[in-house]
């Protein structure tokens, strides 16, 4: 990705794509001390676009690390990364870090916290399982307590379970992995929320360890408005045999039906293609 024309958002101003770059001894690239959010524009609108700000000084408060911008000046800089770059439909990565300074351990309280933000055209997150269903592997690590790091933020740290559960996934021909949380319950995919359907209703994990995904909110609002209820509570790994669908939720996955998981299987039903034909809708209105 490192490789090509365009314009990056680094720090308060447009740089070339391939002149976006820091230092080795960056604090980030050896402690994690950094946060990101992941959007999509549509129709040159980023869906949410104040909430995913929102959420990344929240992310960056979380793990201590003060972000110098306000919401209205992250929602200029993305734009303006999507302006330079003529981009209408595209994915926003905005990422804040914790920058090189006067150290080089642990505590980095002194080193700036820098920021920028890339914008790129992404097309479906899972390919054609938009159509067929994905098949997702169960991986072996789990998603952490919360008394072990702050796992509302959308905080890099946290990716190195979803990458490795990942690729894991994908060693073995599958499209993502599930996880279960640290108590053994199902929590999410490595990137993206899940929803089951059983008998009309519509069941997902209570967010109490992970991200509550604004996807996820964004779901959960459109089932109640037509009428269907939505159960979130903790979800036993045994109780996926008795599910009839299954769907995954985030901004890059948007709505995908699940077709499989492990040994179990799912149906491509009706209620997880009108989701997601509701979700292509509303994100462009
Ligand atoms: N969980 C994880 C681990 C994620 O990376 C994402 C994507 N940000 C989500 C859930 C879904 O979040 P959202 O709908 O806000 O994109």
């Amino acid at each position: 990705y490192d490789n090509r024309d365009g314009k990056i958002w680094m720090d308060g101003q447009l740089v070339d794509w391939r002149d976006a770059n820091v230092h080795l001894l960056t604090h980030a690239m050896h402690y994690a001390s950094s946060v990101f959010e992941g959007e999509r524009a549509y129709n040159g609108k980023i869906f949410e676009s104040r909430l995913h700000s929102e959420r990344l000084l929240f992310s960056g408060n979380e793990l201590d690390i003060p972000i110098p911008y306000t919401v209205d000046e992250i929602e200029a800089a993305k734009y303006e990364v999507m302006k330079a770059n003529n981009l209408v439909d595209a994915y926003v990565r905005v990422l804040a870090w914790r920058g090189s300074g006067q150290d080089m351990g642990v505590a980095s309280a002194s080193n700036p916290v820098r920021m920028a933000v890339a914008a790129w055209e992404w097309g479906a997150y899972y390919g054609d399982a938009k159509m067929k269903g994905a098949k997702l592997d169960i991986s072996k690590w789990k998603r952490p307590s919360p008394e072990t790091i702050p796992c509302f933020a959308k905080a890099s740290g946290l990716y190195m379970i979803c990458t490795m559960a990942k690729h894991q996934a994908e060693a073995k021909g599958c499209s993502d992995a599930m996880m279960f949380d640290h108590r053994g319950y199902v929590a999410e995919a490595t990137g993206a929320n899940m929803f089951f359907v059983k008998d009309g209703e519509v069941h997902t994990p209570k967010p109490d360890c992970f991200l509550n995904g604004i996807t996820r909110q964004t779901t959960i609002k459109m089932l109640e408005r037509k009428g269907i209820t939505v159960n979130e509570r903790h979800i036993m790994p045994e109780e996926l045999e008795g599910f009839e669908q299954c769907w995954l939720t985030g901004t890059a996955a948007e709505v995908t039906p699940v077709g499989q998981i492990g040994d179990y299987n799912f149906e491509v039903g009706a209620m997880a293609r009108d989701i997601a034909e509701s979700y292509e809708k509303l994100v462009r209105e």
